[in-house]
């Protein structure tokens, strides 16, 4: 999964770039910096890699899904639909900028439910946030087909899934605009650090002009101080040193999915053995970034000897119906309405003291089945042989289980 794992000289090389300008700031400092503009140029090869025209560097997957939302329009008194498997993350942004999530069940692709998200498309839905869980696709065409229908824009929350495609096309790319993150451990890493991808020239110039304070960034006699203004902004800039990391990591890109996919692959037939099990529903396997391995076991039952038996091995894997940051029944935060604020908003109306909005935690019946038979490894770029070797060995056990 984690692009950590190849640091190396090329990411020393372009911070050395920087350093040696001494210019950390990505504008201003047209003389001191001698040429050296890492971000701008990790926007325009990113943009340039995923086959769009227009990127937009920030501070965080999480910055990137608020500038988003916030660059569409979005605000309160909407309605935006994801899923009810994510990082929490991608519902922090919706409350962030005033909306309401609305959750959908996911289906065998663990990925949006495109018949559910029918049935839960509203006057007030503004966006739908369809996300490529696990480095794998989402119907991302059956969902902009809908959404099409109803005129509302979708947003795709690629965070997990930087360098995946369907038919050779980039994730990111389907809907009116894509979000990715590179923190600490998705599959291109600048520590922290996040993007956007448009073809929308209107759109990026909102994101361009709002994640820096609302400069308009338009040549000035007076720079930056003199700049021009059409909105309120706030500052998710991305800095020098990750868009220097970026570009090192970006140039490793096709070598880290082609390795996750050889060891994926490698699971993948050690894990066909056990009876009645099955896998992931993948639109187009060539496409999957491969950082996580899904198979489905008949039962909950089954599915706990199996990694019972997984354990004893050494080589537990996850149960994503167990986990607290991925799956909203265990979104015990968001259910009860905690919040910091005194007037307890968003959840509550602050004028009225009454509850605006409210969850069930089984509305997502099937969902809970599918993930509760479900278990994951992570798979990495390096796995040695006897690594490779322990986990063969321990799939064949839980044949047995
Ligand atoms: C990691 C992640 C994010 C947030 O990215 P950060 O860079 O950590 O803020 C958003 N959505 C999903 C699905 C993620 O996995």
């Amino acid at each position: 999964m984690p692009g950590f794992e190849l640091l190396g000289q090329e990411e020393k090389k372009e911070i050395m770039d920087v350093l040696d300008t001494g210019v950390l700031f990505r504008y201003e400092f047209h003389e001191q910096r001698k040429g050296v503009y890492k971000v701008r140029e990790f926007e325009q090869k990113f943009a340039e890699t995923c086959g769009t025209t227009h990127a937009q560097a920030v501070t965080s997957g999480t910055a990137a899904l608020k500038v988003a939302l916030t660059a569409l329009g979005v605000g309160p008194g909407d309605e935006v639909i994801t899923q009810g498997f994510t990082f929490v993350a991608t519902w922090e942004a919706i409350l962030e900028v005033g909306a309401v999530p609305v959750f959908t069940e996911v289906d065998a692709t663990l990925n949006m439910d495109s018949e559910d998200l029918s049935k839960k498309i509203t006057a007030r839905t503004k966006c739908i946030i369809p996300v490529h869980m696990l480095g794998a696709q989402a119907r991302i065409k059956e969902i902009v087909e809908i959404a099409a229908q109803h005129g509302i824009p979708v947003l795709e929350d690629t965070a997990q899934a930087t360098g995946g495609r369907i038919g050779g096309k980039h994730l990111g790319t389907f809907g009116k605009c894509g979000t990715f993150s590179f923190d600490a451990v998705k599959t291109l890493t600048t520590g922290e650090g996040g993007m956007i991808i448009t073809g929308d020239e209107e759109l990026w110039r909102a994101m361009s002009e709002y994640h820096d304070h609302g400069h308009d960034h338009k040549v000035n006699p007076g720079t930056r101080g003199g700049e021009g203004r059409r909105f309120i902004g706030f500052n998710y800039r991305m800095m020098e040193l990750q868009g220097a990391i970026g570009l090192a990591q970006l140039g490793k890109l096709d070598f880290m999915v082609a390795s996750q996919q050889k060891n994926k692959t490698f699971l993948k037939e050690a894990a066909s053995r056990i009876p009645g099990v099955a896998f992931r529903e993948l639109i187009d396997e060539q496409g999957d970034t491969a950082t996580h391995f899904a198979f489905i076991l008949q039962d909950k039952e089954h599915c706990r000897r199996v990694n019972e038996c997984l354990r004893k091995e050494g080589v537990g894997a996850i149960n994503f119906s167990e986990n607290t940051w991925h799956y909203y029944p265990r979104w015990e935060h968001l259910l009860e309405g905690k919040t910091i604020t005194r007037s307890g908003f968003p959840f509550v109306e602050p004028s009225t003291g009454k509850r605006r909005i409210v969850y069930d935690p089984q509305a997502l019946p099937r969902s809970s089945a599918l993930l509760e038979r479900t278990l994951v490894y992570p798979v990495s770029i390096k796995m040695s042989q006897e690594k490779l070797q322990q986990f063969g060995q321990a799939l064949n056990k839980a044949q047995y289980a």
